[in-house]
């Protein structure tokens, strides 16, 4: 188990566009598994490439049914909206208000650089948007409709509040 440190707002890295991949190597493999390792060390739902320093277009999620990897994904469709509360493990201890689709279709690459689509609801569906989102340089903060807030430790993670 590899841990990369998690980059934190005003970090250059976060405001980037990331570069697609190309090619899977052992390289990008490894980068992958140390990604997951560590969203869970993190409690998190969701982490981009460059939120550990990485400009590429990768980005890992889990909100509770397994690991997702999502290479190049690209989002095709988009309706409905949800709003609720959204954190990023890149602004430790705050939350805010964001609005966003409630469904969304995607495709991607996996591991194996083979294309795939997934469709998403509710939770999967925001985390998607917000790990997107960091792919072209944007954090949630953008989206906030009034203040960010303090979370306690244990709500500090890429989530919405159950409610
Ligand atoms: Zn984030």
């Amino acid at each position: 188990m590899a841990l990369r440190q998690i980059r934190i707002m005003g970090d250059e890295k976060l405001e980037k566009v990331c570069r697609p991949v190309t090619e899977m190597t052992p390289r990008t493999k490894e980068l992958i598994r140390d990604m997951l390792d560590t969203l869970y060390d993190a409690n998190g739902v969701g982490l981009a490439a460059p939120q550990v320093g990485i400009l590429r277009r990768i980005v890992v999620i889990d909100i509770g049914d397994g690991p997702l990897v999502l290479i190049n994904p690209v989002i095709l469709e988009s309706s409905g909206e949800q709003t609720g509360q959204e954190g990023c493990l890149s602004l430790p201890g705050q939350a805010g208000i964001v609005t966003r689709p409630n469904y969304v279709k995607i495709k991607a690459l996996n591991e194996d650089m083979e294309e795939f689509e997934l469709e998403g609801t509710e939770l999967l569906a925001r985390a998607i948007c917000h790990e997107c989102d960091h792919l072209d340089g944007i954090m949630y903060v953008r989206h906030v409709e009034g203040e960010l807030f303090e979370v306690t430790a244990d709500e500090d993670e890429e989530k919405q509040e159950e409610s």
